[in-house]
């Protein structure tokens, strides 16, 4: 038997566990330092609402991992619920994607209009030569829609005084920054949540049966190098590590930490049955006045019956969790450096903070999980970070 470690058991670390499971022959060993396994997937329950830690709805392109996923967590398609986001010049809720439906009924339309014709004029130079989150966003869609929907919400959502400072933006919607057609927010991929009550819970519990897991533990030593570790004050020596923590703590801060951004998490509770609109699930709020990014009302995804409604609040903050790594090229580049660090045989870095991006959801640490077997299976390892090259095509982040 060949053996595999693997450290940090949300979503990543569990797909990663199966993938092994899967391929056969291993004996893995997955160390959580929560006494839980699914991190801010799992599902929680305040005043009898099941809740996750900000929405965490299943959204992919990717055939294989929704066929996958499908079958062992049975998914409910919400593919028509929308994005909303209060604009407060307008006073007004519109769709995001930015939807020309909308753009059209807005007060300043002629003036907006002009600066769209122009871009398409310039046939959008500004967006592909693009430095910075601005730039790319006034040279897509102008000034005052960029003024609109974009500024205020990533000055909150990154903590920063101005947006040039996101100077990486392969997040964005790239190609879709306008939309001429359904307000629907995703209506070319799969949007869906589980049918189950308790989400995706049972996927954690499923794809660690054979895997022995460590809860309320962490790797005491790390020798990444060697494939070694320090595990309850023993060293043990592995195949196959798998890490879907951030780089910097698997190689002692060497570089410098790596910035990440946490969210405070606040649950209300509603007297009424509904309070979004029929299909909004998420409110996003792009005014720069209000300290919260996004709401969610939790029971349009999971349908559970209730004369009362549960909506969860999140805000941008310093602590709080490794949610957010940072879309800035210097603190990217300090993950590379972690990254060149790591050998490229048998050492895995995946999940969200394990590679160090962003935009990088459920699905995609399940697609990781099925690169890393394919590479351990047919050889040719070249990079500790799986599909890093990979164009994870809806990458929005979330
Ligand atoms: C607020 C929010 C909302 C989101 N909404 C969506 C959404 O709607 N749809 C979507 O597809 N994606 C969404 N995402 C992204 C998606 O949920 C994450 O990309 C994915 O769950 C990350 O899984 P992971 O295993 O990489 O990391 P995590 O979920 O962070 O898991 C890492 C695990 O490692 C453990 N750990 C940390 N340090 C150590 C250590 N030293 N030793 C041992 N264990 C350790 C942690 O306790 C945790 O359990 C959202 C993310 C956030 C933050």
């Amino acid at each position: 038997m060949k053996t595999a470690l693997i450290i940090g058991g949300g979503m990543a670390g569990c797909a990663a566990a199966h993938q092994l499971e899967l391929s056969g022959g291993w004996d893995v060993t997955l160390v959580e330092a929560a006494p839980f396994l699914g991190a801010g997937v799992r599902t929680m329950w305040h005043g009898g609402h099941p809740y996750t830690f900000g929405p965490r709805h299943f959204l992919t392109q990717n055939e294989r991992v929704y066929k996958y996923f499908n079958e062992i967590i049975p998914l409910r398609s919400c593919a028509e619920h929308e994005f909303i986001t209060y604009v407060e010049q307008d006073n007004a809720f519109y769709a995001y994607p930015i939807n020309m439906q909308d753009v059209r009924e807005m007060p300043d339309y002629p003036e907006i209009n002009k600066e769209i014709e122009e871009k398409k004029r310039e046939k959008f130079i500004g967006a592909q030569n693009a430095k910075n989150l601005e730039d790319y966003w006034i040279g897509s869609v102008g000034q005052k829609l960029f003024d609109k929907f974009i500024d205020g919400y990533n000055k909150k959502m990154w903590l920063v005084d101005d947006c040039k400072e996101i100077d990486t933006f392969n997040w964005s919607p790239k190609g879709v920054a306008l939309k001429d057609g359904p307000k629907a927010a995703w209506d070319e991929a799969w949007s869906c949540y589980p049918f189950a009550e308790n989400g995706y819970d049972e996927y954690f519990d499923f794809a660690t049966k054979e895997v022995t897991v460590l809860l309320n533990t962490k790797i005491d030593q790390y020798d990444i190098e060697n494939k070694k570790v320090s595990l309850e004050g023993q060293e043990k020596a592995f195949d196959v590590i798998v890490s879907t923590i951030s780089p910097d703590v698997i190689l002692d801060e060497r570089y410098g930490e790596l910035p990440f951004l946490g969210r405070e998490f606040h649950k209300i509770v509603f007297p009424t049955e509904f309070v979004f609109p029929e299909n909004v699930y998420f409110l996003y709020y792009a005014d720069s006045d209000s300290a919260h990014t996004r709401l969610v009302e939790y029971k349009k995804f999971t349908k559970h019956v209730s004369p009362t409604t549960l909506v969860g609040m999140e805000i941008p903050s310093h602590g709080g969790g490794k949610h957010y790594p940072l879309p800035f090229q210097w603190a990217q580049k300090r993950a590379s450096q972690y990254f060149s660090d790591f050998p490229t045989e048998g050492v895995f870095s995946i999940g969200r903070a394990g590679s160090y991006l962003y935009g990088l959801d459920i699905d995609d640490c399940i697609w990781q999980a099925m690169l890393m077997r394919e590479m351990l299976e047919q050889g040719g390892q070249t990079h500790p970070v799986p599909g890093e090259d990979y164009h994870f095509p809806e990458m929005q982040g979330r």
